[in-house]
């Protein structure tokens, strides 16, 4: 479905990306795993054409990205991005019914399919018991919701998050991960997502691609790529990788020094 050759990106003078080829078939749950400053956060943008490579291409079933407009990509991708911004003190249905803006002419208001479709987006992610509250009122978990129910009302095959568990308690991250593999299970979309949190990508992906210096290290199921010595490596610090006794997936615990 998606497929990158051979792409490269710069923002200045070094490459941030190089060269860099994967294929993500349909209904995929990818993790794309690595230090800070590895490369996640462009590689997303890469994907979403927020950026463009000046090397390679991005396919997206068989047509290049470069071939399509924002509108045609939005109606298909969706992004949940990361929380790095203040956000304008919408409500939650107008937050909601932005995801329906690849869909709307110039000028034009939502109509009743778009409420109708932004409602079973509320009703996915439970959030229509709070859609006249302000985004920027709610809490971290409730907001987080919110934007997935923005993203799964531009109806996408794929979704694209950014760090979605950042700022989250453990309890509020399941909950969001559950609804995450949920829509990945039964409407079968498409899940990219990067992430700090090593066992979340071991306990959620299907395969996990591991960056660094903007290389892919290793592309693979987690089995493969969460390993003692790849993760060393790659972070540069000891850990310890076992199997989560209830799933069987890998599971990392941090050494302290002399531990
Ligand atoms: P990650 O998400 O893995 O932390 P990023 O994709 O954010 O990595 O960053 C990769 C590299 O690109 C880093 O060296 C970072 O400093 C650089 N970078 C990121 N955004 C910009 C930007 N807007 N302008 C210049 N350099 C950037």
């Amino acid at each position: 479905m998606i497929d990158l050759r051979s792409v490269s990106f710069r923002y200045r003078q070094d490459w941030v990306l190089q060269d860099i080829s994967f294929g993500i078939e349909r209904g995929e749950f990818i993790g794309v795993i690595g230090p800070n400053g590895s490369g996640k956060s462009t590689l997303l943008k890469i994907l979403c054409r927020l950026l463009s490579p000046q090397k390679g291409e991005v396919l997206l079933d068989l047509t290049s990205l470069r071939e399509m407009n924002q509108r045609d990509i939005a109606r298909r991708m969706a992004v949940v991005p990361q929380e790095a911004y203040s956000l304008f003190p919408f409500r939650v249905i107008e937050m909601v019914l932005m995801g329906r803006s690849p869909y709307l002419g110039h000028l034009m208001f939502e109509g009743a399919r778009d409420l109708e479709i932004a409602k079973k987006a509320m009703d996915w992610t439970e959030t229509f018991s709070i859609s006249e509250r302000f985004v920027d009122e709610l809490s971290g978990g409730e907001r987080k919701r919110v934007f997935i129910a923005r993203a799964l009302a531009q109806e996408p095959e794929v979704i694209l998050l950014d760090e979605p568990t950042a700022n989250l308690d453990i309890h509020h991250q399941v909950d969001f991960l559950d609804l995450i593999l949920n829509l990945n299970r039964e409407k079968g979309l498409t899940i990219l997502m990067a992430s700090h949190d090593l066992n979340i990508a071991s306990e959620y992906c299907d395969r996990l691609i591991l960056l660094r210096g903007g290389r892919i290290y290793k592309i693979g199921p987690p089995r493969e790529v969460i390993t003692r010595e790849n993760i060393e490596e790659v972070y540069g610090c000891r850990v310890w990788v076992d199997e989560n006794p209830v799933s069987g997936m890998p599971r990392i615990s941090l050494l302290r020094k002399g531990g």
